[in-house]
Parts: C-alpha cells; sequence; structure tokens
C-alpha cells in the first residue's frame, strides 16, 4: 500500500523553523525568485495552454494585482523548494486575465492532474487553499471579537486585542469513513441527493471526545443500525473541502440487519465481493457506480477487493 492518494504527498518543506521568523518571511515574500499561487474563493488560478499548471506569479506581479496592500490582504506561507519560497495570496477583486489563465476549482484539477497516476499537485494547491481560506474566516477573535493579524507565516492568527492575546490555529475536522465488511460482504450506502447507482463506504465527522473506533461505532450505528465490533486503520486522505482529514478504517459487523437513517441516506446494502469485483472489472454498471479516484472510498474497496 502507498500513501499516494490525491492531496496527500506534500511536495515542499514547510520549514516551521523558519516561518516565525519575520525578518526571514520578509525577505522571502519580497524575494523575485519567489512563487505566489493566486486563489479567488478557493479556486487557485491556473496557466490552461498546455495541460494544467499552477499560473505562478512574482512578488512584482502580485503587487500590480493587489496594489500593494499586503496589510489588507490574506497571504500564506507554504512551503520551500530548496531556497525558492512559495506562497498563496487570496485575490478579493475582480482580475482581467489573459486567455491562457484561469481559476479552476480545486476537484477539477485534481481529478484532470491525477489521471495518468499520482501527482504531488493537488496537495500543494490544497494547503494553498485551507490555509487561506482559515485565514479568511478568522479576521477576527473567537474569544472577544477583536480584530485578529496573521503570525508565522499565516499558521497563527494572534487576537490584536493585549488584554485578550488569543492566539488561533488553523482547524482540521477529522471525518471517519469506514469500509464495514461482514464475512465476504461489504456495507455500501446511498446518501440523499446522490445520483440513482452512487454508492460509497459510510462517513460522518468526529465529535469531541471520541476515539476514530468510537466515532465509528456510533456513525455505522447512526446510519444502518448495524452493531460493529474491531476497527482498524487503514490510511487517510486530506480533504480540503473545506479543511478535513479523512480516517480510512476497517470495521467489522456484529449484526447484518439494516436500518436506515432516512435523514442521511436513501438507501445501505450489503454487496457480496465477487460481485463487487466484478463490477469494478467491468468499470461499474448501472446499480453501482465505482467512486472517483478522487474519493478515499475508492481506494478502501480496490484494498479489500484485492484481498483474498
Ligand atoms: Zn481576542
Amino acid at each position: 500500500m502507498s500513501d499516494n492518494i490525491i492531496f496527500a504527498g506534500f511536495p515542499l518543506d514547510p520549514a516551521d523553523h523558519l516561518r516565525g521568523d519575520d525578518e526571514w518571511l520578509f525577505e522571502k515574500i519580497t524575494h523575485a525568485e519567489s512563487r505566489f499561487l493566486l486563489y479567488a474563493k478557493g479556486r487557485p488560478l491556473m496557466n490552461i495552454s498546455d495541460g494544467l499548471a499552477p499560473a505562478f506569479k512574482t512578488v512584482d506581479d502580485v503587487n500590480r494585482i493587489t496594489g500593494g496592500d499586503w496589510a489588507q490582504t490574506d497571504w500564506v506561507f507554504i512551503g520551500n523548494d530548496g531556497e525558492i519560497a512559495t506562497f498563496a495570496v487570496a485575490l478579493t477583486h475582480k482580475l482581467d486575465l489573459p486567455s491562457h489563465e484561469k481559476f479552476i476549482d480545486l476537484r477539477s484539477i485534481a481529478l484532470q492532474v491525477s489521471k495518468d497516476g499520482f501527482v504531488s499537485l493537488p496537495s500543494l494547491l490544497g494547503r494553498g487553499k485551507m490555509l487561506l481560506e482559515w485565514n479568511g474566516r478568522r479576521h477576527f477573535c473567537s474569544c472577544c471579537g477583536h480584530k485578529t493579524k496573521a503570525d508565522r507565516g499565516g499558521y497563527v492568527r494572534k487576537c490584536a486585542n493585549e488584554k485578550c492575546s488569543a492566539e488561533h490555529f488553523p482547524r482540521t475536522d477529522p471525518v471517519v469513513i469506514m469500509l464495514v465488511t461482514h464475512g465476504d460482504k461489504c456495507l455500501l450506502g446511498r446518501g440523499i441527493g446522490w445520483p440513482e447507482g452512487n454508492y460509497s463506504a459510510l462517513a460522518g465527522f468526529m465529535e469531541p471526545g471520541e476515539t476514530i473506533e468510537e466515532a465509528t461505532r456510533r456513525e455505522v450505528f447512526e446510519e444502518s443500525g448495524i452493531k460493529v465490533g474491531n476497527v482498524s486503520y487503514i490510511r487517510s486522505q486530506p480533504w480540503p473541502f473545506p479543511s478535513s482529514l479523512m480516517i480510512g478504517v476497517k470495521a467489522e459487523a456484529l449484526t447484518t440487519e439494516i436500518t436506515i437513517d432516512e435523514k442521511e441516506l436513501v438507501d445501505a446494502k450489503w454487496m457480496e465481493k465477487a460481485k463487487l469485483r466484478a463490477i469494478f472489472e467491468n468499470g461499474g454498471d448501472e446499480g453501482f457506480r465505482i467512486p472517483p479516484k478522487i474519493a478515499i472510498a475508492r481506494h478502501l474497496l480496490e484494498e479489500w477487493l484485492q484481498q483474498d
């Protein structure tokens, strides 16, 4: 098993030991060789002239675009490639773009650039999106309501009210996603509003105070009425929509009778491994569409199908 899953494999050095140094950051953010990724509403600016590549900008470009108003612009340090620093900048106004540049939804980028195999670009773009969106939502202190200021290259926001001085850190919301099995069958569910034939592994946000095992057992029981015993970790996936970590597990069912939660699912069913294997070999069928490559559910199912 590899960790080569879409949105994993961050390609740069996040340089935690450097990004807290304001002088170093200033040198890098004004350096002619530094690279800047631009985002509009979470969509990275891409160069579409030959496939899809980030439309990296220089500091001079960014100064022209933003009017040099760095204090009013959300920006974050993403990481270093050797001596070259990469930053992400959120734009709040419309840009006149040349015909070879376009802001593109990250899901779409991830699917397109990964179609021939693993690449680390979605991880790079995802980190910029997550950090910028978090900064954008935390301009005010949740303790006292005063303004906050970004620090450590955008990895912390500090309350500017001296009496408060609260520090706020980027959040990651953990989600458990589980392949529930019983003998040679696995449990698949179809969420409300999903197209006919779209089934996937059950999933849900973890609640405060839960272990991964407890969250898995609770979610499976709530959604399907199935009781789960053993839970074992398989793999995880960063999911930048807006800022989750998908924790993929295998869960062994103790019971088989399904009672769906109609607020969450329209259907849930047990699927035999041999039948599912045949569907995967055929590229899916009307009753079951294979989850897209971008989804960790696809990997959980494939790994299970590869086992005897
Ligand atoms: Zn405060």
